[in-house]
């Protein structure tokens, strides 16, 4: 089946594409982030997947949109919840691509992050591809997480240390934000979030 994959950074494409690629599923590539920010990280976001996909052999196809007025009016009012508009945006422009350029299916790398909301990101991406008529696959790649961030290390690709968004960058540096992941990561027995 022809799936185009929605790739949000390098590392975590890692697990994904090897998962789909062990079960016989050669995806293709897909950016499109308008949701990082500022300029030079989006920049480093992207120019390290362009590379990456080169060295695996990946097919990329980009919508290239640093989107940094967009997205923070859109989420300005509301800004603690913000993760359902950046995910509806990507994934609906996901879900657009795939059907306008003839892929049967599409999914999303989001899918392997511990750290992100699953339930909404499957819930967007089954909404998206009803809409434009093309598959969303709900993949669950979060079992090699961590097996993808220490590969990509090892590789040493850049990695990102918040998720993307200037509030996200914002949070890094918060102590209250700092404290609550502190306390889930406690009870996850899991390090530092990176993405
Ligand atoms: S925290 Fe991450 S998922 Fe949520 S809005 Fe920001 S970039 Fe998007």
């Amino acid at each position: 089946m022809s799936t185009l994959l929605h790739i949000c950074c390098a590392p975590c494409s890692v697990a994904c594409v090897k998962t789909l690629r062990e079960e016989g599923t050669e995806p293709t590539g897909f950016w499109y982030n308008p949701n990082i920010h500022p300029f030079l990280e989006y920049k480093a976001r992207r120019d390290t997947l362009r590379q990456y996909a080169r060295d695996i052999g990946l097919e990329l196809r980009e919508e290239d949109d640093y989107g940094l007025r967009q997205f923070t009016a859109a989420v300005a009012q509301d800004c603690d919840h913000r993760c359902g508009y950046c995910y509806a945006c990507r994934m609906e422009h996901t879900a657009r691509y795939a059907a306008e350029n003839g892929f049967a299916a599409f999914s999303t790398t989001l899918l392997v992050s511990p750290y992100q909301d699953r339930a909404l990101i499957c819930a967007t991406g089954a909404r998206m591809g009803e809409r434009y008529g093309v598959e969303f696959i709900p993949y669950d790649f979060r079992p090699r997480f961590r097996e993808g961030q220490e590969e990509a290390r090892a590789l040493g690709l850049y990695m990102q240390k918040y998720c993307g968004c200037v509030y996200s960058e914002e949070e890094r540096f918060s102590n209250r934000r700092k404290k609550e992941l502190h306390k889930l990561h406690k009870e996850q027995g899991r390090g530092a979030a990176q993405c």
